[in-house]
Formats: structure tokens, sequence, C-alpha cells
């Protein structure tokens, strides 16, 4: 029987000594940033900032010094993270780079794409995006149609690609494509490749979402051609290899700390003797530290070497049900009241467009929820 068993995390010590110098720097990078860019969270995105951030050792922590890392702990990580994303910090350009790209070059191209790679992206200097969606492939991602064959030059890619967040200003992208059939298998035939941006016949058009911001695109590849060299990891291997890359996507604070600068702000205009608002807050805030203690234990099961698969599906699932709920509480509390100019309002209704794709991205609730059933072997 298969059973899901998350300890709840506790930090060490030598971590709080890290926070307090995360906080000291952001305290002075980000004054002046105004709510409206505070609220993108991990979707806001300045190279610069990134670059100071490889500057501070803060990109890569985990990773070998070879890879330009720098052998600090996951929870060392974790804490960096907690505070960018509670600060509202512009991290969006090397987020995808920092969190899974990196990790999947060193684990599947150790000695041939990650040497030269990995350090870029360590210091600021290499963003990139995933190219997984399709048209009519999202869940069933196994159904995609991109298709990668042999080129005298190494590997020639044709097909199309949706919803790529941040193709715009990546430097690379992780793509998967199909390079066989799928015969009996209907995962297997299917291999990731490494492509620069600027080769010749990718093109990038915007997708504007319900925000009215441009975050993700769509990619096209007309007769894109990608050296020998760029095949990650094993041909027909794309499928398990995806399988790991999703296990990071889904594993951290992000997660549930998309709408942290709502809460802050209910908190921050919340009237202490308002019984009705303390009973509600109150509950947001436990939701958000139960989900905290998940996602350390999540972050620990990382550091162990153990698969978190599970661990993380239930904890972005839950923390996109928490998430999705503050535009209600906030307007059950607030609703009327606030000052159309503040940026407890402007918190508001950002929240409210931009939640509903917190249970798409990274994989809807109904794949999360069915990765989780059969984990418990209940399907
Ligand atoms: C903000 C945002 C950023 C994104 N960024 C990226 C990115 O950078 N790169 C990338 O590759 N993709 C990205 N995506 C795409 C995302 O991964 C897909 O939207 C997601 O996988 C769902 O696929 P779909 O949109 O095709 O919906 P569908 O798969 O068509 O799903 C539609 C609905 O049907 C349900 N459904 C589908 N299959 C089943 C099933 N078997 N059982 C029960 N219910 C089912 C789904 O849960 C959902 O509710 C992003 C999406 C969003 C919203």
């Amino acid at each position: 029987m298969s059973g899901l068993h998350i300890d709840p995390g506790t930090l060490p010590p030598e971590c709080e000594t890290l926070r307090r110098e995360v906080r000291a720097f952001l305290a002075e990078a980000l004054v002046g940033i105004p709510a409206s860019r505070r609220c993108r969270n991990w979707s806001g995105a300045d190279p610069a900032f990134s670059r100071e951030m490889g500057r501070r050792g803060w990109i890569g922590m985990t990773w070998p010094k070879r890879y330009g890392g720098h052998e600090r702990s996951a929870l060392e990580r974790y804490v960096v993270l907690e505070e960018m994303l509670a600060a509202g910090a512009p991290v969006g350009a090397h987020w995808i780079a920092d969190r899974q790209s990196g990790p999947l070059l060193m684990r599947y191209a150790p000695d041939t794409l990650a040497p030269r790679i990995a350090p870029l992206i360590a210091r600021g200097e290499a963003f990139f995006c995933i190219g997984m969606s399709e048209p009519d492939s999202g869940s069933d991602l196994a159904s995609i149609r991109s298709r990668a064959e042999p080129h005298a030059r190494g590997w020639v890619i044709n097909g199309r690609k949706v919803w790529t967040s941040g193709a715009h200003r990546a430097h690379f992208m992780i793509v998967l494509v199909r390079t066989g059939e799928r015969q009996d298998n209907r995962h297997g035939g299917m291999s990731q490749f490494l492509v620069d941006m600027k080769t010749p016949g990718l093109t990038v058009r915007p997708i504007i979402n319900q925000l009215g911001e441009h975050d993700f695109n769509e990619v096209t590849f007309d007769d894109v051609v990608v050296p020998q060299d760029h095949l990650i990891g094993a041909e027909g291997q794309g499928w398990a290899q995806v399988g790991a890359e999703l296990a990071f996507e889904r594993s951290g604070p992000e997660r549930y700390l998309s709408c942290s600068q709502l809460l802050l702000e209910m908190l921050a205009e919340a009237d202490p003797d308002d019984p009705r608002q303390a009973e509600a807050l109150g509950r947001v805030v436990a939701q958000y530290g139960t989900l905290r203690q998940m996602s350390l234990g999540v972050a620990d099961m990382l550091a162990r070497g153990d698969n978190p698969a599970l661990a993380a599906a239930l904890v972005k699932d839950q923390g996109a049900l928490v998430e999705q709920a503050m535009p209600e509480v906030a307007h059950a509390l607030f609703g009327g009241q606030a000052d159309p100019d503040s940026n407890l309002a402007f918190a508001m209704r950002y929240a409210a467009l931009a939640t509903p794709s917190f249970s798409l991205r990274g994989g809807t609730r109904e794949i999360l929820r069915g990765i989780v059933a059969k984990g418990l072997d209940l399907r």
C-alpha cells in the first residue's frame, strides 16, 4: 500500500541569520516599488534584479560549485524564496531556470550542457521557459505533436507550443517533442531539447492574459535546427524526465505564496477590534501556516533525495485552493469599504483576476488530484 507522509518542516538556526540578511537587502532594494508591481509576485520580472540576486549567491544556491552553485542547503534556499515571495520581489526572470531548468540540465546533461549553461543561470544571466503545452495538449501532455527529426547538423524541430510563460524574455527553452512513434507505450517516443531562443525559425508571439498583461506566449518552430548535443538525456526518455521536472515545478513555496500581497494588505488594514475580521483572517493565516509546514516538508524531501511528486501535488492543489478563496474573503471583509486607489483595493482586483489561473498552471486541479489518488492506491 502506498502512502502519503509529510514531516512538518523546521528551519535550523542558520536560516534565521540568512533571513535577516535577505530582509535587509529587500527593504532597500524594493523601496518605491508600488503595490501594483509587488502583486505580480513571481510573474514580475526585472533582469537587473535577477543579476543582483546572482551576485549575492541567491540563484543556484544548492548546486555544486562546478556548476556555478553555492552548495547551500535546500532549507536556506527555501528561506530566500519565501522572503522574495512575501516581499513581492521581481524574481520572475530567473525563476524557472533556478527552479527546474538548471536542475534538469545537471541531472540529464551533467557533462555537456550543464557546465556551460548552469553558471550563467546562477549569475542571473540566462533565463528559461518551459515548452510543454500545445494547442490541444495540456493535461494530456502525451498527445503532443511537435516533432524533432534527425538532421545533418543535429535535429530539426517543427511544431507549436502555447502558454509559454516568459518566452519573450527567455534566452533558452527546454522543449518536449516527439522523436519517435508512441507504439504500445503512449508515453514513449518523446525527448527534451535545449533550444536557444535566437535560433532562426523560432517565433514568439504574445498572448495577453485576462489581467491585460503579457506573461505567456505562443512559440512556433519552423525548421528550427538544434545541435546534436542539445538533446537532453536519452532519446525517447522525455516523459520520465518531464515527470522529474514537474516535481520541482510543483514543490516550491510559490504554490501557496502567489497571493501574499493581498494577505499583507488585509492584515495592514484590519481593525483589531473587529471579531469578524479577526476570525476570517485568523483562519487564512492558520491555513498559510499549515501549508508552510507541508511545503517545508517537501523541501526537506527534495534535500534528502526522496521523490516528492505526490506530496508536491497535494501542496500545490491545497495552496491553489486557499489562494483562490482569498478574493472572496477580501470582498466579504473589505468590499465597498476600501479606497479604490488604495493598495488593498489594487491587491483585491489583481487577485480576483490572477487566482483562477493558479489551479491551471503547473497542472490542473483534477490532474493533481488524480496523482494524489493514484499515489494513495485509490484508483
Ligand atoms: C498562467 C499559466 C502559465 C502557464 N505557463 C506554461 C508554461 O510556461 N509552459 C507550458 O508548457 N505550459 C504552461 N501553461 C499551460 C498549463 O500547463 C496548461 O494550461 C495545463 O496543463 C492545462 O492544459 P489545458 O490548458 O490544455 O487544459 P485541458 O487539459 O484541456 O483541461 C481543461 C479542463 O479539463 C480538465 N481535465 C483534463 N483532463 C482531465 C482528466 N483526465 N480528468 C479530469 N479532468 C480533466 C482539466 O482539469 C481542466 O479543468 C500555463 C498555464 C497558465 C494558466
